[in-house]
């Protein structure tokens, strides 16, 4: 297979990913991992996902300083996908107890775990503190709470590494849902807040055990120069609690993630190296040893990796416009199909042997199974006239996409696979199941079928 070139080399070298791509969705066809009756499928290229996480790792290191890396794990909360990951020495963030369970079934350790969440309970902190994994508190409350619980472990002092979410105030990206830095972001403590910033050093003063910092500036949308200042910030606060404790309290600045993912085409841009580079550039004080570092990187590590893989039912026209209907719709593209505008996706238009089709571009919608008007993945897109049978691809939905489904409609989950290129087999492509397909009777059993009489019994 000539045209795949070996792919570990590079993941901006982004021919190879493609052709791997357009490989694995033939493959997937011909080896019936989508069949008509099984008409949607999530894929996720193995190789891709070591390159991102290998391409991280070399952005950030830096001789003396410890660098962690985990992967926020709601990008895709799937554990053959953490244990891959684990394998390419990238840990965990974790939002609550589901994504605790999850890295700790994919065995990642609590060294390699943070915990990050607006709204921990008490038994969250109490397990986190139990289990060793770090704590980034997001406000004074939860310092309480966790006052408390530190004065109950042995000696006094946690098993965690305990920091502080800080919002540095510095305004939006392009997407306002994801733009975490505003004046009135519900995550961490507001810096600019009349008083505020003052209040946290004398909570860090009165907390030996207050070691790191934490921010998450942005996401997707957020230009890299704004989430480089917000870094800074949170360093010059390190710098100023560190100076008036007379030592290094702060001895860790985790962040965040927020990497924005090109959905336009199949390069990888920005890159990791890239905003690496900024933060030396803004922030050179991060890197001269005196502070780890962590990382949270979610939809920059798996977007460009994943494909979603569906089946045209039927191709029809209303008003003169074709449509494609198609099993890719809102319940795994759900941001795409409630906030076009935001979050456009490619379609690549294949046959029904998942080859990709040729033929004069016509002007069509591409909509999903889902019984509602506005539930088109593409609409008005120049397209080769899609046919009942053809397949659709959507590129770049390795994260928040498929592994993140919307059960509107009770559209069984879909399988997701995962495929690496080996020309030792006759399709080129070998797949490994990240998590089967959704049966009926498991929708039925989460639906409350369970106990059909709970309402009718009870009077
Ligand atoms: C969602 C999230 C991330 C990851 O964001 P991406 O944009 O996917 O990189 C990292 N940290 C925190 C606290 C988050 O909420």
């Amino acid at each position: 297979m000539a045209d795949v070139p070996h792919p570990a080399s590079t993941v901006s070298a982004f021919p190879a990913a493609a052709g791997r791509r357009a490989l694995a969705l033939r493959a997937a066809v011909e080896q019936r991992l989508v069949t008509p009756e099984q008409p949607l499928a999530g894929l996720l290229d193995v190789a891709g996902v070591r390159a991102s996480a290998a391409e991280l790792r070399a952005a950030f290191a830096t001789p003396g300083v410890a660098v962690t890396h985990t992967f926020a794990v709601k990008a895709a909360a799937l554990v053959p996908v953490l244990r891959l990951l684990h394998a390419e020495g990238i840990g965990c963030e974790v939002a609550g107890p589901g994504e605790l369970a999850l890295a700790r079934a994919a065995g990642v350790p609590a060294e390699l775990t943070v915990l990050d969440s607006p709204a921990k309970t008490d038994g969250e902190l109490r397990e986190a503190l139990r289990l060793g994994v770090a704590v980034n508190a997001d406000n004074f409350a939860e310092l309480a709470r966790l006052d408390a619980l530190v004065a109950g472990a042995p000696g006094g002092l946690p098993a965690s590494r305990l920091g502080v979410r800080v919002n540095p105030q510095l305004g939006a990206g392009t997407i306002g849902a994801l733009s975490t830095a505003t004046a009135t972001s519900k995550f961490g403590v507001a810096l600019r807040d009349e008083g505020a910033a003052d209040r946290l050093v004398r909570a860090f003063l009165a907390r030996p055990w207050l070691t790191r910092l934490h921010a998450h500036v942005g996401s997707q949308g957020c230009p890299l120069e704004l989430m480089a200042r917000g870094v800074r910030v949170v360093y010059e606060l390190a710098e100023r609690i560190n100076a008036e404790a007379g030592r290094r309290q702060v001895d860790t600045v985790d962040i965040g993630g927020g990497l924005p993912v090109n959905f336009a085409s199949d390069e990888v841009t920005p890159t990791f190296r890239g905003y690496a580079d900024l933060l030396r550039a803004t922030v050179p004080g991060l890197f001269d040893g005196r502070y780890g570092i962590v990382t949270e990187f979610g939809r920059s590590l798996l977007a460009k990796h994943g494909t979603v893989l569906a089946r045209v039912e039927y191709a029809k026209s209303a008003g003169g416009r074709p449509i494609a209907v198609t099993h890719a719709g809102v319940h795994v593209a759900t941001r795409t199909v409630l906030t076009p505008a935001v979050w456009p996706l490619r379609v690549i238009a294949l046959d029904p042997l998942g080859r990709p089709k040729d033929g004069e571009p016509v002007v069509q919608d591409v909509a999903g199974p889902c019984c509602f008007a506005g539930d088109l993945v593409a609409e008005g897109r120049a397209l080769p006239p899609l046919a009942e049978g053809d397949w659709v691809a959507l590129p770049d939905t390795g994260a928040y996409y498929f592994s993140t489904p919307y059960q509107y409609n009770s559209i069984p989950r879909p399988g997701v696979h995962g495929y690496v290129c080996d020309t030792d087999v006759p399709s080129g492509v070998r797949f490994g199941t990240v998590r089967a397909p959704q049966t009926l009777a498991g929708v039925v059993a989460e639906s409350g079928g369970g106990d059909p009489e709970a309402l009718a019994a009870l009077g």
